[in-house]
């Protein structure tokens, strides 16, 4: 209907373009960043000047950033502008260790806005959509980041805030939402309040896009959000660190998610020996930011394990596909010498119609043997009969030992005894005794 199927220029670039643009970028950014006595002295230390950097192949000399760095120099240490040109700050929760704090310009708003509006013109939405975000607003990024870039494409904005999950369907039916963001796990408490309140969101309500992300999640998990609330789910990632979201997003295609290269240079490198992995294997995500001026971040180890898809997608857009993630490298679960991400736990419950999305996954130490109970909640449709619950139970086992390669206890809730948390899903809780 006369519009584009671009927000911007940049996303057809193709990739001598887009790399014209991030070596120049780069070069720009890291001058920029000698205005931050952090990076003077990093780049003292490595024996490098901001005029060693001249290619993308370059940015190897520069040392990575890390968390750790962000907690030192709590809370303004990294800021390469002074205070009085910054216009907002965010900060983290800080549950492990000091906060971190991510300063921001007035340009670098307009910019990040300007990433989360191209995200969601992408997957369609247009100015005549209705968006409501059901994300906390105030320091968690989720909230103003959507709600900035949502105003800037032009819909109705519905800042409904988190929880209050009844309001919240008050307002998905009242001002006919048609677009809205929530974390997986919030998605499917949704769908399961409407039930119980008689209302089907097919019916009754207009929605028709969902961005889902900021929790590790998986293909099955999207396909029942989809199909329960009746919408196309689109993966959509970001971090603090990284502004929040608009980092990266699926486009409609909705196999892999776009990384806005002229926002970010993209590496996936091995956590141990800090080298690139070959192209196409998982690793950590690093990411430096070349469109930022307060507070740019060289080669910042997000600690987040993905991979770079190969090839082309069909959608004409050149910028890099990240794969699903994996899971955080401090997320995994060490157990009896096996490295096991919750989303591989997930990714076989969730193949079962049986079961309903909640699970939780506990460790303990059984005399003196680390164990592995998930409770997981059964979908309201089972049918109570102990021998199929039994069978059930031992197929699930089997299914986990293969992917998992340990043998972990499983266990059915009734839907809706666990534990609800008001953000992220609380996937471990890990009871283990440490020597
Ligand atoms: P916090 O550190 O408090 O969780 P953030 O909101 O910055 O704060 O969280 C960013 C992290 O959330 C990412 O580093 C990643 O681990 C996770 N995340 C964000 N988006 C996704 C996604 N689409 N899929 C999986 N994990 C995601
Ligand atoms: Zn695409």
């Amino acid at each position: 209907m006369g519009y584009s199927k671009f927000f911007n220029p940049e996303e057809t670039l193709d990739r001598a373009g887009i790399e014209a643009l991030q070596t120049e970028r780069l070069r720009a950014t890291v001058a920029h960043c000698m205005g931050s006595e952090f990076y003077r002295k990093r780049f003292r230390e490595a024996g490098i000047s901001a005029g060693d950097i001249r290619t993308l192949d370059d940015l190897q000399k520069i040392p990575f950033t890390t968390k750790q760095d962000l907690r030192d120099t709590y809370p303004f240490g990294i800021a390469s502008i002074p205070l009085s040109e910054c216009a907002r700050l965010h900060s983290s929760s800080g549950t492990t260790g000091n906060p971190t704090v991510i300063l921001h310009s007035k340009k670098d708003l307009e910019q990040w806005a300007n990433a989360v509006a191209r995200c969601l013109w992408m997957v369609g939405c247009r100015p005549d959509d209705v968006f409501q975000n059901s994300s906390g607003y105030g320091m968690f990024t989720g909230g103003l980041g959507f709600q900035y870039g949502a105003e800037l494409l032009g819909m109705l904005t519905v800042p409904a805030g988190a929880g209050n999950t009844l309001r919240q369907i008050k307002f998905i039916t009242d001002f006919g939402t048609t677009v809205l963001h929530a974390i997986p796990s919030y998605a499917s408490r949704l769908y399961e309040v409407m039930c119980e309140k008689g209302i089907d969101p097919r019916r009754d309500t207009k929605l028709r896009i969902l961005a889902i992300g900021a929790e590790p999640h998986s293909e099955d998990t999207r396909k029942r959000i989809e199909e329960m609330l009746g919408v196309k789910a689109y993966n959509s990632f970001g971090m603090s660190e990284m502004c929040g979201p608009g980092v990266a997003f699926e486009c409609p295609e909705q196999n892999g998610m776009h990384i806005w290269e002229d926002y970010y240079i993209v590496e996936i490198i091995d956590p141990e020996t800090l080298k690139p992995v070959p192209e196409g294997e998982v690793g950590e995500l690093v990411l430096t930011t070349i469109n930022r001026e307060a507070m740019p971040l060289l080669r910042y180890r997000t600690r987040d394990l993905t991979r770079i898809l190969p090839g082309e997608c069909p959608c004409g857009r050149h910028h890099k596909r990240i794969d699903r993630i994996r899971g955080r490298s401090d997320d995994m679960i060490i157990l009896k010498g096996v490295n096991i991400f919750p989303i591989q736990v997930e990714q076989v419950l969730m193949q079962y119609n049986e079961l309903a999305s909640d699970y939780l996954i506990t460790l303990d130490t059984e005399e003196g043997n680390d164990s592995m109970t998930i409770e997981v909640e059964l979908a309201n449709s089972f049918i109570d009969d102990y021998s199929a619950l039994q069978r059930l139970e031992r197929n699930i086992v089997r299914m986990l030992r293969d992917e998992i390669l340990v043998t972990p206890k499983v266990k059915f809730v009734p839907k809706g005894s666990l534990p609800q948390s008001e953000g992220k899903a609380v996937r471990v809780r890990d009871l283990r005794k440490k020597y």
